[in-house]
């Protein structure tokens, strides 16, 4: 059984904005709690591709103070009731509570649970049964990626990708095999994924690129229809062809990313 991991804060949901303390934070109280675009619509298709679909996220808002369960519980609720509207449920739920410095004591844990550890991931993984190596981990953090890694998946960051966040990435290990804008944009990846592990190194250039091309048709294919993306997916393609590199899947994902690092 496969699964994709989902971060909650950033990927399921908007990020709130703490003017009072310059902070961008989870939402705190279920008033704040607004589902992303396409998320349901993400999820129905992981389903119907045959994944699982598992939330693991930090919550550490009660430790620290910021909410209570109750409050919690009820930005759960909605969470599952907006992604039902939709036809959209997941799988299993999985919560780091603790923090290093939790105003409670009994929070206040030094866990494996926590992210960039995998404790998450892997405590799912034996529950469910899921293979780790068949799956994948999105979020908004390197501390996500790292986890997913960690446990043994590949990972995607949501997000624009910024140079800076280059030596991040070396520093902490957790450089993402993809990075895209959003949860919606990951399905195609995901889809596309078993055929390319299984397509084989070309013979000549002319088959690369050919090969490039097609791939970049699939990356770009949910927004082919938005200029912006076209204009990207050329430059892209034209960078490839001055590489002209080889083929493989594992190896065109990194490229993919690399790429996108330095445009
Ligand atoms: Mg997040
Ligand atoms: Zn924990």
């Amino acid at each position: 059984m496969k699964a994709v991991f989902l971060d909650r804060d950033g990927v399921i949901n908007e990020l709130i904005y703490y003017a009072e303390h310059g902070i961008v934070d989870s939402p705190f109280t279920v008033e704040q709690f607004r589902l992303l675009p396409g998320v349901a619509q993400a999820i129905n298709i992981f389903h119907k591709s045959g994944f699982k679909v598992i939330i693991a996220s930090n919550q550490p808002g009660m430790a620290k103070g910021h909410m209570s369960q109750e409050s919690f519980d009820k930005i759960r609720q909605k969470m599952k009731q907006e992604l039902a509207k939709e036809g959209a449920f997941l799988d299993g739920e999985y919560y780091c509570f603790h923090h290093p410095e939790a105003t409670t004591e009994t929070l206040r844990v030094n866990c494996q649970c926590r992210k960039p550890r995998p404790g998450l991931l892997l405590q799912a993984a034996r529950d469910l049964g899921i293979d780790l190596s068949q799956s994948w981990m999105v979020g908004d953090s390197l501390s996500d990626i790292k986890a997913g890694k960690d446990a043994g998946c590949r990972t995607i960051l949501l997000g624009r990708m910024k140079c800076e966040l280059c030596h991040l990435m070396d520093e902490e290990d957790a450089r993402p095999d993809l990075i895209v804008s959003n949860l919606l944009d990951t399905a195609p990846i995901l889809l596309t994924e078993r055929k390319e592990v299984e397509m084989k190194q070309p013979n000549d250039e002319r088959d690369t690129i050919a090969t490039l091309e097609k791939r970049i048709a699939i990356l770009t294919g949910a927004r082919l229809r938005n200029k912006r993306k076209i204009k990207e997916a050329i430059l892209v393609q034209d960078k490839l062809r001055k590489k002209s590199i080889g083929w493989d899947g594992a190896a065109e994902i990194r490229k993919w990313r690399d790429l996108r690092c330095l445009s």
